[in-house]
């Protein structure tokens, strides 16, 4: 029997990954966590108007975790909002399977940075700043993470 594996695909990554209310110092904050499946619920559910049934197919997860998932993102959005609380998307218990592909245009260099860790500033090899994306698909990166809380059954591979 086998069973798919817990794996939660994101289409892309949040643009910003930190709010915080205008006037309060960093330190006088609450914290909120949003995994970034509960960011990519929202993303796919609230703010680009797919049903449930067709975001928890893009995620590749079944209609009721998606429903749990986007639960719990609404939740915590809620609370970052009314209580005025700061809210930070990270990964946490998601693993990043993919990376991205630079290339420098003044001494030719290529290398891989994984998703998330922004965009790199100069060439790691001449410092130039003349670099880009090489991937086919800018704009669109494919991620899978994996999470530990899923009710799925892990296949043994
Ligand atoms: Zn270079």
């Amino acid at each position: 029997m086998s069973r798919p594996v817990c794996l939660r695909r994101v289409g892309c990554f949040p643009e910003s990954n930190y709010f915080k209310p205008r006037g309060i110092p960093l330190s006088m904050l609450e914290e909120i966590i949003l995994t970034v499946d509960e960011f990519e619920a929202i993303r796919l559910s609230d703010f680009a108007g797919f049903y449930q049934e067709q975001a928890a197919k893009r995620m590749n997860i079944s209609r009721q975790t998606f429903g749990r998932i986007i639960e719990s993102a609404h939740k915590k959005v809620a609370e970052a909002l009314v209580k005025g609380k700061a809210l930070k998307i990270e990964g946490g218990v998601i693993e990043m399977a993919e990376t991205r592909k630079f290339r420098c245009s003044d001494c030719n260099h290529t290398w891989d940075i994984p998703y998330g860790t922004g965009r790199p500033a100069d060439c790691p090899s001449c410092k130039g700043k003349n670099i880009h994306r090489t991937d086919e698909d800018k704009g669109y990166a494919k991620v899978s993470i994996r999470q530990r809380r899923c009710g799925c059954q892990r296949t043994q591979k």
